[in-house]
């Protein structure tokens, strides 16, 4: 079975990573050879520090990165058996994509994607095989968590979340099954507390450092939401969080206004090296 990837950002990239290394062939699509070299090169990273800790061997490695071929064409969706999409979180841009794809890709093909909160039902609209089309949700880092919610649009047939189910079982991932509602079960629980973690800072409750503390010491989470927020990306926040307010209408998921400012500024988190802390 051959899959392709499109976007090769840090989602992108981590799926290609998990998908290579389960046995699948890969195609790993983005904009430019610029972009989808870097994810890439992510991945060849990723693979380097498992060798160094003695968890990988150099020849798995080299085979891994080999079934894992660059594609800057979006007609490369001819040879795949499964699309699985990781662009930016933009209904537009997604939608964009389907109808594209929808017209490259065998009639066989499932057209999954990895959006954290976008309706699967108005993506596969976009589409002439609703039927085919479904929500594949990895958590970041891809190759470390083991969920992927599986999202049923309103027309995804049951062949396709069978499909679905396994290809996530066979990258040994444990699949839970949700049905297409804002934020989905993930995001509408854990976006709110991000961005209430932020209205905190904004309101000059504490410090990024305290209000990571508090949520570490007091409530046992491994990660500070803020230090959470900077690692999935703050335009993917702010995306996230403006569904939800679209999608339920009510006040309670009104983005927080340093959130924005934040992303106005380009301070997006990890991946542009500021967000609320600074990474080199
Ligand atoms: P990212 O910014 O790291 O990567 C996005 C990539 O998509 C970029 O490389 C960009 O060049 C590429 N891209 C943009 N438009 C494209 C197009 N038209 N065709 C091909 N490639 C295009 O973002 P990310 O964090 O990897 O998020 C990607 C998707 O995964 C989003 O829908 C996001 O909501 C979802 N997601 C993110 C997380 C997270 O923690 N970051 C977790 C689960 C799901």
């Amino acid at each position: 079975m051959k899959i392709m990837i499109i976007g090769a950002g840090q989602m992108g990239s981590g799926i290609a990573q998990v998908c290579a290394m389960n046995g699948y062939e890969v195609f790993l699509h983005d904009l430019t050879l610029e972009l989808v070299e870097k994810g890439r090169n992510g991945i060849k990273k990723q693979l380097q520090r498992q060798i160094e800790k003695e968890r990988l061997t150099e020849q798995d490695a080299d085979r891994f990165l080999q079934r894992i071929q660059t594609s800057t064409e979006l007609r490369n969706a001819k040879n795949a058996d499964i699309i699985i999409e990781a662009a930016v979180e933009n209904m537009e841009v997604k939608k964009n994509l389907f109808t594209k794809l929808d017209s490259y890709a065998p009639a066989h093909a499932i057209l999954a994607t990895n959006t954290s909160s976008l309706p699967i039902t108005e993506i596969a609209a976009a589409t002439n095989r609703a039927d085919k089309v479904i929500g594949m949700h990895f958590m970041n880092p891809v190759p470390v968590m083991k969920l992927v919610e599986v999202i049923r649009g309103l027309a995804t047939s049951q062949e396709t979340f069978d499909k679905v189910y396994s290809l996530a079982e066979s990258l040994k991932k444990t699949a839970v099954e949700v049905n297409d509602f804002p934020g989905f079960v993930s995001n509408r629980i854990l976006m709110p507390m991000i961005n209430e973690a932020i209205y905190t800072v904004f309101e000059g409750v504490a410090t990024p450092e305290d209000v990571d503390e508090v949520m570490k010491l007091g409530m046992n989470h491994p990660m500070g939401p803020l230090t959470l927020a900077d690692f999935i990306g703050l335009d993917t926040c702010l995306a996230i969080m403006e569904t939800l307010h679209e999608g339920f209408g009510d006040d309670k998921y009104r983005p927080c206004p340093l959130l924005r400012k934040y992303v106005k500024a380009g301070w997006l988190g990890k991946k542009s090296g500021r967000g609320f802390y600074r990474y080199s």
